[in-house]
């Protein structure tokens, strides 16, 4: 039975990250300019206190100005709100992130209009999301950014390739399937709706799986040799490494899919470390247009 190539995100990540530093030198000597990072993170959640910690530890590793703004659960929205703008006219910051998910009492959407669009490097902002659909510069979300990448590395042109873009989120399903259509590819978006959802996945050439579902699919629902980016985090339980214990996994059931696709992304290892370096790279990019100098290419 054929294996699939693994897609190993590690590694590519490990490479983007070089690359960012390397522009970061390049920007630096050529126009004087660091490229500054602001983090804002409201409450304990023990999982936004990791992405945090890793975030900030990434951005000084590629020679960045890390800013890092912590809040308690109980802080006002106003009181975001009000450092928001300070960020929006501090020179030194170039991008803005504010970790989600934030404590109910605080209008997520209100916070996240009021980055400057400019700084918005985690793409969510309104002006980025027209910009993406309407093929101007945006900032474009970094987990699809981080899958189309390596859907590039590993396919070339996608030009013509049936795309599913499986989940339809504001922060990946929708910018995934913007960027693949961008790149020519013929793109359906499946959602909880879907009706025959295996038959419509067996039809892509590229599967890009982003439900929040353990294992939701199967080999016997990918088309033989078919590309598939598994976007999926999922805590589950596992007895089998002891009392207690649980693993990560993602939306394919990773087993049986390893033999019917040409390639796929293992969970973990594969597009969730993507993720910070191309938040990395989107803060190059802010500094460099908000400079008004040339944004290396990649
Ligand atoms: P959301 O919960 O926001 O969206 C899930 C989507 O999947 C929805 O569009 C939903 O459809 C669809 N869906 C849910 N159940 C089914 C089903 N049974 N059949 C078909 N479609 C279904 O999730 P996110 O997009 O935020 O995240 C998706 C996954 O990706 C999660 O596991 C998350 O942890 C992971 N993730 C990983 C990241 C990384 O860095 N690797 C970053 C971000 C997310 P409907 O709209 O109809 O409800």
């Amino acid at each position: 039975m054929s294996t699939a190539t693994i897609i190993d995100g590690k590694s590519f990540a490990a490479d983007l990250r070089t690359r960012v530093a390397e522009e970061i030198t390049t920007v630096k000597q050529k126009h004087g300019l660091t490229p500054g990072l602001a983090v804002v993170l409201v409450g304990e959640d023990p999982a936004s206190q990791v992405y945090v910690r890793n975030k900030a530890q990434q951005t000084v590793e590629v020679g960045m100005q890390s800013f890092e703004h912590r809040f308690d659960d109980k802080t006002p929205e106003v009181d975001l709100l009000e450092l928001i703008e300070k960020l929006n006219s501090d020179d030194a910051v170039h991008g803005i992130l504010v970790q989600l998910p934030l404590p109910g009492h605080i209008d997520e959407n209100k916070v996240l209009s009021a980055i400057n669009p400019d700084k918005d490097v985690d793409g969510f902002h309104l002006i980025n999301v027209g910009r993406l659909w309407t093929g101007n510069d945006a900032l474009v979300p970094c987990t699809p950014f981080g899958c189309l990448m390596m859907l590039k590395a590993h396919l070339g042109d996608l030009t013509g390739k049936r795309a599913l873009v499986l989940g339809r989120s504001n922060i990946v399903g929708k910018p995934m399937a913007a960027l693949l259509l961008q790149e020519s590819c013929t793109v359906s978006i499946a959602h909880s709706r879907t009706d025959d959802l295996p038959a419509r996945c067996r039809e892509a050439d590229i599967l890009v799986a982003a439900v929040g579902r353990p294992m939701m699919v199967q080999g016997d629902w990918i088309k033989p040799g078919a590309t598939v980016i598994d976007v999926g985090i999922n805590r589950i339980d596992a007895p089998e490494r002891g009392e207690g214990k649980t693993r990560l996994v993602g939306d394919v059931d990773f087993e049986s899919a390893k033999h019917v696709a040409g390639a796929i992304t293992p969970v973990p290892g594969g597009v969730g470390p993507m993720t910070i370096a191309c938040l990395l790279r989107n803060t190059v990019v802010a500094a460099c247009r908000q400079a008004g100098v040339e944004v290396p290419a990649i």
